[in-house]
């Protein structure tokens, strides 16, 4: 990794204070959580969205949002009480990207079972990290195989992925960003679990800033290059260190950092003292 830049960590806080959550949450998945009252209906509803949370934001929420009004006021008593075929056949011409009404079935059939067997999916992930000695990695694995049920097909191994695979794993660490983190406006507090545990859900947007700002030098968004971006956030906050994701993950989403320099959007950037972009161009 090249050398930090020692204004990182303040750029980093000025992007955050610069960011307004309010605003950028009608335009996140999130946003169609946050209005479940109870914890056990934001980690149901919050599954839904974070697994679902692939392509673009506005079809993300359109369809986020059909399996919600299908789950009703109580997504969690829902998946206690409703016929796991009627939901089934709610979903029959469900389709987002590759996932199907069949995968989303599926998936809330293990949420249910999981839910009854351990009391909650919070639960079931804090018994998993313990279990573990607080490693994130085998723990979220654990949690993924039981969301994931056995022999999955391609399809649904791609919606609850494996985090031994090496991946990224973007949806399930957001997933647990939103779940673990304390309220903020944003995220929810649900989980008992340490923040210091987590990792960023790394998507292309964070990916393509955290290598413009040299946090990784990996060329793809793997569980390796997480980890590396997290560790830089960590030395910031060692107790939160995904704090930093919504506010970048937002910037990248307004499309306001390209992958070279370009003087309409990097002169008015707020990281663009820390950032290697500029730099490179000025080398060149
Ligand atoms: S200076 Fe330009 S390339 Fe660097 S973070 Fe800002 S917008 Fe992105």
């Amino acid at each position: 990794m090249a050398q930090l830049d020692p204004r990182l960590g303040e750029t980093l806080e000025r992007l955050v204070r610069s960011t307004d959550p309010r605003a950028r949450i009608e335009n996140d998945p999130v946003g169609l959580v946050r209005p479940y009252a109870r914890p056990e209906d934001r980690e149901v509803a919050g599954l839904v969205a974070a697994l679902l949370a692939f392509g673009s934001v506005q079809v993300i929420r359109r369809n986020v949002s059909r399996v919600l009004e299908l789950l009703g006021p109580s997504p969690a008593e829902a998946l206690e009480s409703k016929d796991p075929r009627a939901l089934s056949r709610g979903l029959r011409t469900f389709r987002h990207r590759v996932w199907t009404g069949a995968e989303v079935s599926r998936l809330l059939r293990n949420a249910a079972r999981l839910r009854a067997e351990e009391g909650s999916i919070g639960a079931a992930f804090k018994a998993r990290l313990e279990r573990h000695d607080l490693a994130l990695q085998p723990a979220l694995a654990e949690l993924a195989d039981a969301l994931r049920g056995p022999a999955p097909t391609r399809a649904m191994a791609h919606l609850v992925p494996d985090p031994r695979a090496g991946s990224a794993c973007k949806r399930l660490h957001l997933y647990l960003r939103w779940m673990v983190r304390p309220d903020d406006g944003v995220d929810l507090g649900v989980f008992d679990a340490p923040p210091s545990v987590l990792l960023v859900p790394l998507d292309t947007h964070v990916h393509r800033i955290a290598k413009n700002l040299a946090l990784t030098s990996r060329e793809t968004a793997s569980w390796a290059a997480a980890e590396e971006v997290t560790a830089v956030f960590r030395r910031f906050d060692p107790e939160d260190p995904v704090r930093f994701d919504f506010a970048l993950c937002h910037f990248g989403i307004a499309r306001q950092c390209p992958s070279r320099v370009d003087e309409s959007i990097c002169g008015a950037c707020v990281m663009k003292r820390v950032c290697t972009i500029p730099r490179a161009a000025r080398v060149r």
